[in-house]
């Protein structure tokens, strides 16, 4: 079993440490083996339950923190019925825990010593809380104007959190240069960090046993959560678990949305965007590596995209703490979304909640 590159085509060995394609372009790994059978040593609660569907090394051992097994709930709004699947109660308060926990498991299978990323937000803090629970040293680099409140939860998981000058461009060459003597665990690059995240769609079909959403809605930022679903749904689709997989929904902020007009305009890659500064800070990826897998399930799902203005992913964020769930802007951004779609598609939904609202004290301190 190797990494294949999705452009050129090339293999390389999963001995091989490596990030992405010499060409340039991102690698992927097998589909892995989707039993709904539990495996035995971890037949409660977390995505290992699904062990042999990520396409790892069988002897990787799981570093885990039992992420996954979120709940889903029912709520009726106007007059609908909405399920919404609460994945910001992961370890780390997001969803990007699924994809942590298989990331590390194979750095740690690799022999991997240290590691560097390039988030503030939820990948920073995720693959720090794994990078600790495998016992592998982990630096972040950030741009310089980052505030401190935001890498403390990053910090105290033990990893060290070094400020660039300049922009998020800036921090990224910083982790890129820094690759060369530690392994690079890119959130936005690495296939082991959506195998991970297949785990959602998975637990999705589980507990939909009377009958799967229609549609899946969900925030995109490097779209890693909708590669990772449109992975799962397609395993429970040839294994002949589900006849029709959910459309996905991918939800932008109007402010960057480069996968949202690459959708529209029928581009295979991500476009060209002038990014603007907006509230849902962890879907502002100006340019996703990953945005042609992306698009592809985008359109293989049957799904679409929707770009949501500022007012309306602050409304929906307000109105979701209103009936108890409290997220950040980057999850309420799906939930405005669902105001917007067609009305077909709104009867039968499902809401990724991906991020916790505790995450965003300041912001939302400022409403008051
Ligand atoms: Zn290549």
């Amino acid at each position: 079993v190797s990494f294949r590159c999705r452009l050129c085509g090339e293999d390389y060995s999963f001995r091989e440490p490596r990030y992405r394609c010499e060409c340039g372009g991102f690698l992927d790994v097998p589909a892995g083996t989707f039993s709904a059978e539990a495996t035995p040593e971890f037949s409660v609660g977390s995505i290992w339950r699904f062990k042999e569907a990520y396409g790892l090394p069988t002897d990787a051992a799981p570093v885990t923190l039992g992420e996954g097994g979120t709940p889903i709930i029912q709520k009726t709004i106007d007059g609908f019925s909405v399920l919404f699947k609460l994945d910001f109660l992961n370890p780390s308060g997001s969803f990007k825990d699924r994809g942590a926990s298989s990331l590390l498991t194979y750095m740690k299978w690799l022999g991997v010593r240290r590691a560097v990323e390039d988030s503030s937000g939820n990948a920073g803090a995720a693959v720090s809380a794994y990078a600790a629970a495998a016992g592998i040293t982990c630096t972040i680099y950030v741009p310089s104007y980052t505030p401190d409140g935001k890498v403390v939860q990053s910090k105290m998981y033990g990893s060290e959190v070094v400020k660039v000058p300049g922009t998020r461009h800036d921090a990224n060459s910083a982790a890129v240069a820094a690759s060369r003597s530690s392994f690079y665990a890119s959130h936005l690059w690495h296939p082991f960090f959506v195998s991970g995240l297949s785990s959602a769609a998975f637990e999705i079909w589980e507990d939909c046993s009377a009958g799967m959403p229609g549609s899946v809605l969900l925030p995109i930022g490097s779209g890693g959560l909708l590669e990772g679903l449109y992975r799962g749904f397609s395993a429970l689709k040839e294994t002949g678990h589900i006849s029709c997989a959910p459309k996905l929904i991918g939800v932008q902020a109007s402010r960057c949305a480069p996968i949202h007009d690459a959708f529209r305009r029928h581009l295979d890659d991500y476009a060209d965007v002038e990014a603007e500064r907006s509230v849902a800070e962890g879907i502002s990826v100006a340019r996703p590596p990953r945005a042609r897998a992306v698009l592809q399930a985008l359109r293989g799902s049957g799904g679409y995209t929707v770009a949501v203005d500022e007012d309306r992913i602050i409304a929906a964020a307000k109105t979701l703490a209103r009936i108890g769930l409290y997220v950040e802007h980057t999850s309420a951004a799906a939930f405005a979304a669902w105001f917007t779609i067609d009305r077909r598609d709104r009867e039968d939904a499902l809401v990724i909640l991906t991020g916790s609202g505790l995450k965003e004290t300041g912001t939302y301190g400022s409403y008051f």
